[in-house]
């Protein structure tokens, strides 16, 4: 039995927000109840704009793990699974079933600042780098291996969801997000007499511990970003990144395939 509760959430384009109010009428003729907010028996997250909404709503309903549904009205709308003509085809088919939930683990880390620690969840990425635009050198270790001092902008620490998104803008691997994997991308390594730093991806397995800590005179100067939003710390001293154990659930339609989209969107 379908619970008939659902939430809309749009990002500030004029679009979205007419998509919005359509969705909300013709959801309500169908007899659903549409909130705006969180009411607590939702069966269903309708995010729409591009994947910039996609991952805000994420963040904003704290890693859901109810479906979520992405209508398309951004740039790119890698997460989006429907066009804004297609509402009425999409709730027919919600109510008959027609659909596939795509699960999508994203990462967690454990942050320690100065004598502190707490958790981050990201969907596609975190980036450890320079906020002062200078080189960083950042020791990476693999499950307690040290891997190497690596020197350069910074290092991207990427999911499978992620993989197509700056992950792919930095030459790293496109992952078949049925894959979990945690892929570390290397930004503008430096590789001299004086450094060495690896040139292409790493990819690892989901379960493994990536962990990154700056040389001790870097600790002021670093930025984490998490899906694409900067936060600046003093006295970062580690970074243990893996993957979260609850996936997010997407909604697919019966024709999706994921290379047909990566085709389609950007190859
Ligand atoms: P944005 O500047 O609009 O994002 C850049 C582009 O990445 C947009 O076209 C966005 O799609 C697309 N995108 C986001 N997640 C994706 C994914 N998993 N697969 C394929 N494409 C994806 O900023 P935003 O919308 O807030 O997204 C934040 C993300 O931007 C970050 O997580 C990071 O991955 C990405 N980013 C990319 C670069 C780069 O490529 N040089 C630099 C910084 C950040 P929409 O147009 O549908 O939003
Ligand atoms: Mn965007």
């Amino acid at each position: 039995m379908l619970k008939k509760s659902v939430v809309i959430t749009y990002n500030d384009y004029a679009l979205s927000a007419v998509i919005a109010e359509q969705l909300k009428e013709k959801l309500i003729r169908a007899e659903f109840a549409v909130h705006h907010h969180f009411v607590g028996d939702e069966a269903l997250i309708f995010t729409i704009g591009g994947d910039g909404s996609f991952i805000k709503t994420i963040h904003d309903f704290n890693f859901p793990s109810i479906p979520i549904v992405g209508i398309n009205t951004g740039h790119l709308g890698f997460f989006q699974e429907i066009l804004p003509e297609q509402l009425d085809l999409f709730i027919e088919n919600y109510q008959k079933q027609n659909y596939t939930l795509q699960e999508i683990l994203p990462l967690q880390a454990t942050v320690y600042i100065a004598d502190k620690r707490f958790i981050i969840k990201s969907l596609n990425e975190i980036v450890l780098r320079s906020y002062l635009g200078k080189t960083v050198h950042l020791n990476l270790s693999i499950n307690g291996n040290f891997i190497q001092c690596f020197g350069g902008d910074g290092l991207i620490i990427s999911s499978s969801a992620g993989s197509t998104a700056y992950n792919y803008s930095a030459g790293g691997s496109i992952v078949d997000p049925s894959i979990n994997t945690l892929q570390i991308t290397p930004l503008a390594p430096l590789n001299t007499n004086a450094y060495r730093s690896f040139t292409s991806s790493i990819i690892s397995s989901s379960t493994s511990d990536i962990i990154v800590s700056p040389e001790e005179q870097y600790r002021n100067y670093i930025s984490i970003i998490v899906d694409g939003v900067q936060k600046h710390y003093n006295d970062f001293k580690e970074i243990v990144v893996t993957t979260h154990t609850d996936p997010i659930r997407v909604i697919r339609m019966d024709n999706y395939e994921f290379w047909n989209k990566v085709t389609n969107k950007f190859l």
